[in-house]
């Protein structure tokens, strides 16, 4: 054989590796949801900046802006979006939690906590559909590291922000090249870009605009990869964000150590809110100090937080909550100091406000496939109706939660 001849045909293999998969029979389909966050996404980027391939998606489907839940951070987020259930109701109360049962503690770095169901509350969905006989595949979905209700997913890995977003992509399809019967039908995608560039620069930058043009490029080779297997119409495509965010810098800050000593308080939160477990005897002493001390701050004793907050009940939630308003942060003297002597005045990005109140919290809610409505925007809605539109999605039995199955409905084909 000729060299010419020899670099023909493995051109040809190449080519065929790449684009002449196999195609999923559609007998052989169940109805599958690939859930993707795309942590810090507010809900003005797409538009804002660019993102074209989220524009497509959002022109094929149902999108709207989601408005996160109190507090709007990451963790308690995210497990809300795949239970239903408000912080106040799951227990992730906060992305650092302390126990009062147990006197334990949580961060979202700490492995063994994680990964230790007893902080877990609720059903999540991959708990939900394996408990009828499907398969699960929750990628780095704060929850899937701990054994919740017995059962971990059949797929799950510990939390590695140093796996690259194309590996990401690449493992979920993978996934779905799995042959049926083991195949997971719902699968979940994890990128955190847009919330890190929008803390350190915050939300009008072009680490942001950088950002997001990135993971939109990631949401592509997704495409691609499901286009590749003739899976682009088949499969529902779920895009959402934990939260938005806002703009902050060291001009408007309250300074908590200027109302009250700190000496003996537990600060479990701070920054834009407030968790303090006061000592013994000194909580009233403490909200007095507290409130109405600065007209940006806003603090509340546990059982007379804001009704939409659903953030009263849990034994995790402290005697003393708050937050400030929005753009504006809460931070103990020394660290303001410390930040004013490295320089850092400029803008900065900050979330956990009240979501009903600071639009910038607002993130998205973007989904297209054959379970889904097609080419309409819908009102801005609450992240606890999204359990039940995956479960009807997945065609399974929601457990009980807070959300309002009509809110689903009106995404659902
Ligand atoms: P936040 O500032 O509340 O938006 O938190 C964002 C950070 O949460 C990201 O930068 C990640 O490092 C971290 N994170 C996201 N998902 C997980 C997870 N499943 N386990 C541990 N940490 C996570
Ligand atoms: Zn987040
Ligand atoms: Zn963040």
């Amino acid at each position: 054989m000729s060299r010419r001849l020899v670099l023909l045909l493995l051109l040809l293999v190449g080519w065929w590796a790449g684009t002449g998969r196999a195609q999923v029979p559609a007998s052989d389909l169940k109805p599958t949801v690939i859930l993707i966050s795309l942590d810090g996404w507010r809900w003005d980027y797409a538009q804002k900046y660019s993102a074209p391939t989220l524009s497509r998606i959002m022109a094929r489907g149902v999108s709207s802006a989601l408005i996160p839940s109190f507090p709007s951070k990451t963790f308690p987020n995210h497990y809300t979006i795949v239970t239903g259930l408000y912080p106040g109701d799951h227990g992730i109360i906060a992305n650092s939690i302390k126990d009062p049962p147990t006197g334990r503690r949580l961060t979202m770095s700490n492995r063994t906590e994680v990964q230790d169901a007893m902080w877990w509350g609720g059903e999540p969905l991959w708990v939900t559909i394996q408990r009828s006989g499907q398969i699960a595949a929750p990628f780095f979905w704060p929850g899937s590291e701990a054994p919740i209700m017995g059962q971990r997913a059949q797929f799950w890995q510990p939390f590695d922000d140093g796996v690259s977003p194309n590996r990401r992509v690449d493992r979920v399809l993978e996934w779905l090249d799995l042959p049926t019967g083991v195949r997971p039908t719902f699968v979940t995608l994890y990128f955190s870009d847009v919330d890190g560039a929008g803390h350190d620069f915050g939300p009008e930058s072009r680490a942001v605009a950088d950002a997001v043009r990135r993971v939109d490029r990631y949401l592509d080779r997704l495409l691609r990869g499901l286009a590749r297997r003739g899976l682009q119409d088949r499969v529902n495509l779920v895009i959402v964000s934990d939260h938005g965010m806002s703009e902050a810098n060291t001009s408007r800050v309250v300074i908590l150590d200027d109302y009250l000593s700190l000496n003996g308080i537990d600060i479990i939160d701070l920054n834009p809110t407030l968790g303090l477990f006061p000592p013994a005897g000194r909580e009233e002493a403490v909200y007095r100090a507290l409130a109405g001390a600065h007209p940006r701050l806003k603090v509340f004793r546990k059982a007379e937080s804001p009704p939409s907050w659903h953030y009263r009940d849990h034994p995790r939630i402290p005697p003393i909550v708050g937050v400030v308003d929005e753009g504006w942060q809460i931070l103990r003297r020394s660290t303001l100091a410390s930040q004013v002597a490295k320089g850092q005045h400029g803008p900065i990005g900050v979330h956990g406000y009240d979501p009903l109140n600071a639009l910038s919290m607002r993130g998205i809610f973007v989904a297209s496939g054959p379970a889904f409505r097609s080419g309409v925007t819908v009102p801005p809605f609450e992240n606890v109706h999204v359990y039940d539109a995956l479960a009807a999605a997945l065609g399974v039995t929601p457990a009980a939660n807070d959300g309002d199955p009509k809110v689903a409905r009106s995404l659902l084909r």
